[in-house]
This record gives structure tokens, C-alpha cells and sequence, in this order.
């Protein structure tokens, strides 16, 4: 079914000039036009028409690192060092974890997504298998795979298991158009040599990428180098993982020559600034990251350590941390955080075609609500939707053609009914912890 989209505005692309008051047609899947509504509606007068007289277009943004269930620790311990929080608050309750509560988490931070915007997202987590099905209900796009560790695990008991779902996930989504599978092994803190080495085996295997937690504290570099006498980065080189099918979060502590590095193996970044800040881990060095050519793109972290999913206002802390840490106002500017959220997002995620609106390009897109007082008056849209936009002014969601949202409201399944049940799931986690 053909569809004519117009509004106020559209962001094309971050390169390009918005466009006031022109329309999109959307067909299979992709957008297949760009231009004045009346031509449009005129030559396809088959197509279903959406007016959005005060709304601004923008392609879907990607979320490029998150834990999406760990919503139902959102706001349980906050303020503590990286090590503690996990291995205080996060490990004793994850042992115990049910695959509905999962199920549930992934389906509330979904719905929180879409409302930043967000069509794409990366998620790494136990019990992926529920995750992914969310993931399915709710039809937005997203990469995702099984966290592995040397310790068993309550998704899947010891590392073998981990690795066979790992293999039977990518055969089962093989070619799928909104789902890519990733290979997660956790951190090399969390695998042994061994583990990298049989994810990475597996990865190449199906072409897959391999996502893990990399250099993201002062700590984490330490205790790597005390163990195998290199820094993190070096240590996944000499195993095998350094190169163009690998996707790091983080990536705080780095020097000079690992950016290098990182940009000749065509090593791809999500870049988590709010995540960073509140467990004091420091600021990627993201400038210099994307200046050596590094596909550096934006993700929010798990809600646990953030304490949100709004892509939105994460786009504002990484343009603000830069220009304040270097205390120059033109670093990272508007259209260089709109690129890595949109284009460079979905690369990072292998989602090739997908992050601008020009014809040929998918039909992921979000609709924001300019009619709001931080809205207010339209000077410069860009400015706007990096600066001034929040999670909640996001009023429709567009993904691979389909509408999942509409009017304010997720269509495709009852957002109310996860956030009783996160609830619910939250009562049990306290009650767990008071034992
Ligand atoms: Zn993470």
C-alpha cells in the first residue's frame, strides 16, 4: 500500500537542506519519492495520505548500544563506581533472572524508544531469544544477540550453550529485513581469550558482527593489562576480533595510536555519553574518533546506568560534553551528532540504506511535534531536534514502511500493559534484594 507522508518539515538527511512543506511517498518498504504533496497526490491518488501540518520528518534514529530489559532496574542503585553497581546490584539479581521479566523490559523500552524517535536499536542481553520476540510484536528494526561470559549464565547455564543459541539465532534470522543477529561476547573482564576466540570463529562463520564492551573504564584497563599484559584494544587485535565486523561500546579510554588502529581495521563505535558520565567513567574521545574516520555512532547504554532511553536528549549531552570539556563551543556540532544518530548509526548496525530519506533509502522515520513551547519558533530545525527535543515530542514512527506508531500512541502493541507489568516485575526485584 502506497503512502503519501507530509508536514512542516523534513530532514532528508543530515547533509542536506530541510525541505517546509513537502511530502514523502513511501512504497515497499522504501521511499520511493520526495516532493510537493498536491504532484503527489495527484500522480498516486491510490496512496493513503498523512497530513502533519506541525510535524517535523526526520529519518529514524539509532539506538546503538543499549540492554533494553534492564528498565526493570531502572533507578535501583544509582550513584556507585561501575564494578560495585554490577557486582553488588546488577549479578545478584540477573542470577535470578525470568525469562518474562526479559520479555517485559524489552517491551516497555520499546515503547520508550519509539518515543525518542529511535527505529533501530542494538541490544545485548540474557534471554535474547525474548527480547527478539518484543523486538518482532512490535516491528521496529534492531540487532541483537546473546551476552557471553566465562560464568554461566541464567539465559542459557555454561558458555557451550551460549554459543550454540548464538549459532541457531543466526541461522533462524538469516536474510531477515529487520533483524540482524549479533555475537556478544560481554568484555574481555567478563571472557577469556578462549571465549573471543570461539565467538569471533562463529561470527565469521555467518558474516556477523561482534559486539562487545570495550576500554570503558580506567579500571577495566588496568585489570586487562595486568592480566595479559596489554591494553584492551591490543588484546582483542592479537586474538583475531580487530577489524571492520566489530562494534565496540564505549571506547572511553583509548590513546592516540588505538584510535588509529581503530580506524584502519575499520573498528565501529557506539558512543554512550550519559552512561559514561554517571558511572564516572570519563568522555570517549569522539572528536578525534570521527575525524580519523572511526564510524562513530550514539547509544544510550542500558536504562540502568543512564537512566533513560531517549535518544534525543542524548544527542544534546554528546554535542555538550564535547564542546565543554575543550572549552570550545564549535566542537561536535548539531550536524555532526544528527549524522553518527542517523546515517552512521545505521551503518554501525549493518542496516546499509537505512538512515536518510532519500528516494531509494528505507522508509524509517519518526514525526516530531513541533506545536510545543521548547519547540517554539522554528528558527532552525536542526537546532531544534538536537538542542531543544526530548523523548515524549515524538508523535508517530514510521519502520520499513509501517506505521508503529500514530497520534501519540504505539500500535502495534499495549504500552500500557508492559509498563503495569515492569511494575509488577519491579515489586519482585525489591522484594528479591530484601532477602
Ligand atoms: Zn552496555
Amino acid at each position: 500500500m502506497k503512502k503519501i507522508v507530509s508536514a512542516k518539515v523534513i530532514m532528508v538527511s543530515w547533509d542536506k537542506e530541510p525541505l517546509f512543506h513537502k511530502a514523502l511517498l513511501v512504497e515497499d518498504g522504501k521511499v520511493a519519492a520526495l516532493g510537493e504533496r498536491e504532484v503527489l497526490v495527484s500522480q498516486h491518488p491510490e496512496a493513503e495520505v498523512f497530513d502533519f501540518p506541525e510535524g517535523l520528518i526526520l529519518p529514524g534514529l539509532a539506538n546503538t548500544h543499549t540492554h533494553a530489559s534492564m528498565t526493570i532496574f531502572r533507578g535501583l542503585a544509582d550513584d556507585l563506581p561501575l564494578m560495585t553497581w554490577l557486582e553488588k546490584y546488577i549479578f545478584p539479581v540477573e542470577k535470578h533472572l525470568r525469562r518474562e521479566w526479559v520479555y517485559w523490559g524489552a517491551k516497555l523500552a520499546i515503547a520508550e524508544m519509539l518515543r525518542s524517535g529511535v527505529t533501530v536499536f542494538a541490544d545485548m542481553y540474557l534471554f535474547e531469544p525474548e527480547v527478539i520476540r518484543a523486538v518482532e510484536e512490535a516491528g521496529i528494526r534492531a540487532a541483537l544477540g546473546e551476552g557471553l561470559f566465562d560464568f554461566p549464565s541464567p539465559g542459557y547455564g555454561p558458555l557451550e550453550k551460549g554459543l550454540a543459541l548464538t549459532e541457531e539465532l543466526l541461522r533462524q534470522y538469516e536474510g531477515h529485513p529487520r533483524i540482524n543477529i549479533l555475537v556478544c561476547p560481554h568484555a574481555t573482564y567478563t571472557c577469556s581469550p578462549e571465549t573471543l576466540k570461539k565467538a569471533k570463529e562463529i561470527a565469521d562463520r555467518f558474516g556477523a558482527l561482534v559486539h562487545i564492551h570495550l576500554s570503558e573504564t580506567k579500571e577495566e584497563v588496568s585489570l586487562i593489562k595486568a592480566r595479559y599484559g596489554r591494553r584492551p584494544p591490543a588484546h582483542l587485535d592479537e586474538l583475531g576480533l580487530l577489524d571492520d565486523r566489530l562494534l565496540v561500546a564505549h571506547a572511553v579510554q583509548l590513546v592516540d595510536e588505538e584510535i588509529e588502529l581503530f580506524a584502519r581495521k575499520g573498528v565501529r563505535v557506539a558512543h554512550c555519553p550519559e552512561s559514561n558520565l554517571k558511572l564516572g567513567s570519563g568522555v570517549a574521545p569522539v572528536v578525534a574518533l570521527l575525524e580519523a574516520g572511526v564510524t562513530t555512532a550514539i547509544g544510550t547504554d542500558g536504562p540502568a546506568s543512564n537512566n533513560d532511553l531517549d535518544l534525543l536528549t542524548e544527542l544534546r549531552t554528546a554535542a555538550l560534553v564535547q564542546k565543554g570539556l575543550s572549552f570550545d563551543p564549535t566542537r561536535l556540532p548539531a550536524k555532526t551528532v544528527f549524522r553518527m544518530a542517523t546515517e552512521l548509526g545505521a551503518e554501525a548496525l549493518d542496516f546499509k540504506g537505512c538512515g536518510r530519506l532519500e528516494p531509494g533509502w528505507c522508509a524509517d522515520l519518526a514525526v516530531v511535534d513541533l506545536g510545543r513551547p521548547h519547540l517554539t519558533p522554528l528558527h532552525d530545525p536542526l537546532s531544534l531536534l538536537v538542542y531543544s527535543a526530548r523523548g515524549g515530542d515524538v508523535e508517530a514512527v514510521m519502520v520499513d514502511g509501517n506505521w508503529i506508531m500514530r497520534g501519540g500512541r504505539v500500535l502495534t502493541f499495549d504500552e500500557e500493559e508492559a509498563r503495569l507489568q515492569v511494575q509488577r516485575i519491579g515489586e519482585e526485584i525489591r522484594s528479591m534484594l530484601r532477602k
